[in-house]
């Protein structure tokens, strides 16, 4: 069978299949790879199927004519040997831990397989390639993870000084080997803007980079996986609640909606950057210059890199900037999808209250996803539909702040404890092109 082709969502670049668009990341008209045609699939298909193999069951459906089956469900045995817990907190309503990979974040799930796959693309091209990457704090250390040790691959990872956690910064700097970091004395979105312009660079045309940032499609695949996961344990048409940033795994829930996945509502929880629901309310799209800091770092976005995918699903065009150049269909995004903004005062009664309510123990990421869904029950009775609300982290990854508001500490999981043994290494960068370019080039050229 041929390939499924890819498209960019800025239209000017010519179409490609999985291989190249996981190696590319970005298109080189700047937009974002999306499917031609959804392949579809359906919950019976893979009703009493194990995690790794339902990966594989929609992991085949894009990866016809590349990777042979045989291969890709070992890569699936091999990347998803970690249990994907549904813990029930009352009637049909459950939580999805998605924390129990090697970096204790979701970011772990399509990490794994983009990892295994960009891995076996380029030893068959016989190629070194540099993944280039900017974080908030849970991408780098998953990404670094998953590719450390991986034969043909560089990676450097990008992360704003002050902006992400002991922890977090432990995971990516005491690895080592093929993997770098640089501490940039700014902002994620500073990180990120500093990858873009490398991307775009002509001057580093010679360096094969790749992102494996949230733009690579690479990323949202493997996260539509464990929404059929849930429906299969839970049945549907499923309420689900995602914990939002830079859109990645929401978009994988937009994914497995497209298969053919039965979703009633797609609720959509942001922190206190809410360029999203405003946009939802009012039809007009304003970035919010800089992000805001808040509690739950991994979603200080101030405009979602996704958002140009969902943009395109429903029928618009956004560019790489934010501006929108053909609208959306916004009544048909309301009606599907529920979005809204969650203070982190209330991210911290949330975690309050959930422990004391349910003794559900979440961490600020899932905690936004829990008062989301509140927010949606307020609006709309969930009826008998079965409802899965994401927990993105390990409560262990923020000790302090459950530790001040619940009175205890949670158990820290042995991959992340073992840290704080570790030396670290890592350089550091002001936000300066220049200098970032010349690193790049006195680093990987030669
Ligand atoms: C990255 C991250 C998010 C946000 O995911 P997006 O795909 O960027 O929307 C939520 N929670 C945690 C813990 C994360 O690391």
């Amino acid at each position: 069978m041929k390939p499924l082709a890819f498209y960019s969502t800025n239209g000017l670049a010519p179409r490609v299949n999985l291989r190249q668009a996981l190696l590319q990341g970005q298109a080189p008209d700047r937009g974002l790879y999306l499917p031609e045609k959804f392949p579809r699939l359906t919950v019976a298909e893979i009703a009493d199927k194990s995690y790794s193999e339902i990966a594989f069951e929609v992991l085949r459906r894009y990866a016809t004519g590349i990777v042979d089956d045989a291969t890709l469900r070992a890569i699936c045995a091999d990347a998803y040997d970690f249990e994907v817990p549904l813990e029930k907190v009352y009637d049909r309503v459950h939580v999805m831990r998605l924390d129990r990979g090697p970096t204790a974040s979701f970011k772990d799930f399509a990490a794994r397989m983009m990892a295994r796959l960009i891995g076996k693309f380029v030893r068959e091209a016989g190629q070194t390639l540099t993944i280039l990457t900017a974080t908030s704090g849970d991408t780098g250390s998953a990404v670094a993870s998953a590719f450390h040790g991986v034969a043909g691959i560089r990676v450097l990872v990008l992360f704003p000084v002050d902006e992400v956690s002991d922890r977090q910064r432990k995971q990516m700097t005491t690895l080592r080997d093929n993997i770098r970091t640089i501490a940039i004395t700014g902002k994620f979105d500073d990180c990120q803007a500093l990858v873009k312009r490398a991307f775009a660079d002509p001057a580093l045309a010679a360096l094969p980079l790749s992102s494996a940032n949230s733009i690579n499609i690479g990323r949202l695949l493997p996260q539509s996986v464990y929404y059929f996961h849930a429906a299969a344990q839970l049945g549907e048409p499923l309420v689900i609640a995602v914990p939002s940033g830079n859109f990645g795994d929401m978009m994988g829930a937009v994914f497995a909606r497209e298969m053919g996945l039965p979703v009633r509502r797609l609720i959509v929880p942001v922190n206190g950057n809410n360029e999203f629901p405003e946009f939802l309310a009012t039809g007009r799209y304003e970035k919010i210059e800089p992000s805001r800091n808040c509690l739950s770092n991994a979603m200080n976005v101030g405009h979602p890199s996704n958002l140009a995918r969902l943009v395109a699903i429903y029928g618009g065009q956004m560019d790489e900037t934010g501006k929108i150049h053909r609208a959306p269909d916004m009544a048909r995004m309301c009606r599907e999808l529920f979005s809204t903004s969650v203070s982190d005062e209330q991210t911290r009664t949330t975690i309050q209250q959930a422990w004391h309510d349910h003794k559900l123990l979440l961490e600020p990421h899932g905690a936004v996803a829990w008062r989301g869904f509140q927010d949606f029950l307020a609006t709309e009775s969930l009826g008998d539909s079965p409802a899965v609300i994401l927990e993105t982290a390990h409560p262990a990854k923020f000790p302090n702040e459950i530790e001040r508001l619940l009175g205890f500490s949670p158990e820290v999981p042995a991959a992340l404890a073992a840290l704080d043994k570790l030396p670290e290494d890592f350089d550091r960068l002001p936000v300066d092109y220049e200098q970032f370019r010349r690193y790049l080039l006195t680093r990987y050229t030669t």
